[in-house]
């Protein structure tokens, strides 16, 4: 399966914000944002230059696509898929990306970050229903349990989880068995429900053209 390769922080740097692409790392004074602010390869102390409007609707799609680690062919047949729903397209394409198994893997605390949730799935380490499912972009529905296959609870990463899940936190439509590990997705998401972090206008404006 194709994958983003390039260094990660580096994408949040090009962006000039944080994405909290690393877990953990993001919140401490090793990132990369807080030690260099400015975007590759600018080190002098020169003005930024001004944005198209192109530019600035590019990076908002680049915002999404690299929070959720999708490449371009798929964030685009999401994106398609959102605009044959009713409603708002940058709501769909939200509450689409964020359905994703692994998303939803990382939004339980299963996973320090959304790469790693997709580590997690690819390896096929997660049930979803019941069922072994090894497709991080498979869409969780209404009523779906996440849990762990049975294998996956003698690793070393599952004890070390298990004890550290209580301190987490999860969003109000999904729900965590913490004792036995096992979330469940109460209800699909609303856009207020998540913190979205970029702005669908600007991505519906980008493919628009
Ligand atoms: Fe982005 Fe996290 Fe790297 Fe900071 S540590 S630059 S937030 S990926």
């Amino acid at each position: 399966m194709a994958r983003y390769t390039e260094a990660i922080c580096r994408l949040c740097r090009r962006n000039g914000e944080k994405l909290f692409l690393k877990g953990a790392r993001c919140f401490t004074p090793k990132c990369a944002i807080d030690k260099r602010p400015k975007p590759p390869g600018q080190t002098t102390g020169r003005r930024r230059r001004r944005f198209s409007d192109r530019a600035l609707q590019l990076r908002e799609k680049q915002k999404a696509r690299y929070t959720y680690g999708i490449l371009e062919r798929q964030f685009r047949k999401t994106f398609e898929i959102a605009e044959k729903q009713a409603g708002i397209t940058g709501d769909n394409l939200l509450v689409l990306l964020e359905r994703r198994l692994d998303n939803v893997v990382y939004r339980l605390g299963f996973a320090d970050s959304r790469s790693q949730a997709r580590q997690l799935v690819l390896h096929g380490h997660i049930m979803l229903s019941g069922k072994k499912v090894n497709i991080p972009s498979r869409l969780v529905k209404e009523g779906d349990t996440i849990g762990w296959r049975e294998g996956s609870k003698k690793t070393e990463y599952y004890k070390i989880l298990a004890e550290s899940i209580e301190a987490k936190d999860i969003l109000s439509w999904l729900s965590l068995d913490k004792q036995n590990m096992v979330g469940q997705v109460i209800t699909l998401p609303t856009p207020d429900q998540v913190d979205a972090k970029f702005d669908g206008k600007a991505v519906i404006e980008y493919y628009s053209r």
